[in-house]
């Protein structure tokens, strides 16, 4: 049985891990795929786009929204909101597309507890605390202070690994890339429940 609905990859991990450059390294190599455009509340890096890396709003907007009930999940990250909209998600998982979040710990915890049949989840993080420092620094797109807040974030996010169902170290951003495919890849073919019992009663019919 192939699945043809859409299933769920959330990726994880402290900012800085190489979330985002993993990502934009395997979408042309796991098929059909919607990216999950967040919306927040932080102020716009250098380099970024509202719409193309998150639809960016203002506090009251993002209230209004979570009054709205548009989101399927949100949460309060280093100070600021960032939320998952329902609309989007919904349409692509009924194209039958694999949906990529890429959210924090407690997003994650609230996919899971609505959609965990469909959902792969992966915490994504460096081999050390120290190389993460590194590239946090390197990146240049932060404060010190921001950098030093993203830092202890980052030790109690690591506590939380075993939530999940892989761990990708990205030391070798094209090893951890190849990891990440076959993770996308099995993503797509897990089956809900609700599937197999529809599969396993016309198996038992067929004679
Ligand atoms: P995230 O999306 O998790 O916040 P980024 O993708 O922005 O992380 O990566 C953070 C920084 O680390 C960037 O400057 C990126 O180029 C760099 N980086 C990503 N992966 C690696 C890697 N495997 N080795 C060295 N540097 C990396
Ligand atoms: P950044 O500001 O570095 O882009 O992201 C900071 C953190 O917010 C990351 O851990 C990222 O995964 C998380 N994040 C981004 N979008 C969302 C979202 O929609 N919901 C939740 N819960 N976390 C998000």
């Amino acid at each position: 049985m192939n699945r043809h609905s859409g299933a769920i990859l959330v990726l994880s991990g402290p900012s800085g891990a190489g979330k985002s450059s993993l990502i934009s390294k395997i979408t042309d190599h796991i098929g059909p795929t919607y990216f999950s455009i967040s919306t927040t509340t932080r102020a716009m890096r250098e380099g970024e786009e509202d719409g193309v890396h998150y639809h960016f709003v203002s506090v009251e907007e993002f209230k209004r929204e979570i009054e709205e009930e548009m989101f399927l999940e949100y949460a309060v990250v280093h100070g600021n909101y960032y939320g998952t909209s329902l609309g989007a998600v919904k349409k692509a998982l009924k194209e039958g597309q694999l949906v990529i979040f890429d959210i924090d710990v407690q997003g994650h915890d609230a996919v899971q507890s609505r959609l965990s049949d469909i959902t792969t989840s992966v915490f994504i993080t460096t081999p050390s605390l120290e190389e993460l420092k590194k590239r946090l620094h390197n990146r240049s797109t932060d404060s010190e202070e921001v950098i030093e807040r993203r830092i202890q974030m980052a030790k109690r996010e690591v506590q939380r690994i075993s939530e999940y169902d892989f761990l990708v170290v990205n030391d070798n951003l094209d090893e951890a890339a190849e990891i990440l495919v076959s993770i996308a890849k099995a993503a797509r073919m897990k089956i809900p429940t609700l599937q197999i019992n529809e599969f396993v009663q016309k198996w038992e019919e067929q004679s």
